[in-house]
């Protein structure tokens, strides 16, 4: 893991926090949020110290997919809040700020502030890692968040498809163009093992993800299978990794925390 700031960056970092790394898709719903959370249970299981910024202000998540609810009390040092914690990890989302169907309509100025209130005016306490789970998109926004954030390292999460592979070459570039390191890439939905009988189906083509890493020059961290156990268990706010944790994914994730680390 290199240095908090990564190379060329000369922002301040979060005192107490010693790496901040993002986890980015190029588009929505390739399973960006899922494995973010897993990703910080797999360094949780490791026996480090995580917490997790959701950073998606317009499509918050990590309420849900952590199964907690509730606001973040006044710490009572100026605006600091006390994070809200679920399974061992200190999170942090607009979701805990604002009602579910309050609609965001904030501009990228005052995106920027909130997200930098969340990183700046929670008492992350000491942390040897923040997964900030970014919004989806090569945006301004999310060009600005990359500049903001004092990042270690980047993970991109793409599925096996063209299409989404082109966005996430994009949101790769988009690190890059920051001086932020790409840590690697995942390829989520990899493929689908039926549960009767155990065939595997490359429903959205295989080794996509693999290719452009090796083409990129980036490290291709593994492939999550699509399965639906991990979708329900994402729903029901139990994350893979702690309510499944001799799971094939739960494995998985934890070997990609460990070669992120
Ligand atoms: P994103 O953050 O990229 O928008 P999410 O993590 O919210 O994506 O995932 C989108 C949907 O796909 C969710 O319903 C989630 O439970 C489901 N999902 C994600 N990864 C998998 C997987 N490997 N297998 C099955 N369902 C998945």
């Amino acid at each position: 893991m290199p240095g908090a700031g990564g190379p060329g960056q000369q922002l301040a970092g979060v005192p107490g926090v010693k790496h901040i790394v993002a986890v980015a898709s190029g588009k929505g719903g390739v399973g960006k949020s899922t494995t973010a959370v897993n990703l910080a249970l797999g360094l949780a299981a490791a026996g480090l110290k995580v917490g997790v910024l959701d950073a998606d202000i317009y499509g918050p998540s990590m309420p849900r997919l952590l199964g907690v609810s509730g606001r973040p009390q006044p710490t009572g040092e100026g605006r600091v809040l006390k994070p809200m914690e679920a399974y061992g990890l200190k999170v942090m989302s607009m979701g805990f700020l604002v009602e579910e169907e309050t609609p965001m309509i904030w501009r990228g100025p005052m995106v920027i502030s909130a997200l930098t209130q969340m990183l700046r005016e929670v008492a992350w306490g000491e942390l040897d890692v923040l997964v900030v789970d970014m919004p989806p998109g090569t945006g301004d926004a999310q060009l600005t968040m990359a500049q903001q954030v004092p990042l270690s390292g980047a993970v991109i999460v793409s599925t096996p498809q063209d299409l989404a592979l082109i966005d996430a070459r994009k949101g790769l570039n988009m690190f890059r163009r920051v001086d932020v390191p790409v840590l690697g890439i995942i390829e989520n939905m990899s493929y689908f093992l039926c549960p009767k009988c155990g065939e595997r189906s490359e429903i959205f083509g295989h080794g996509g993800a693999h290719e452009e890493a090796d083409k990129l020059g980036v490290p291709f961290l593994g492939e999550v299978p699509l399965d639906r156990t991990v979708r329900e268990r994402s729903d029901a706010g139990q994350p893979v990794v702690v309510s499944e944790p001799d799971s094939i994914h739960a494995q998985i994730f934890r070997d990609i925390a460990r070669s992120v680390w």
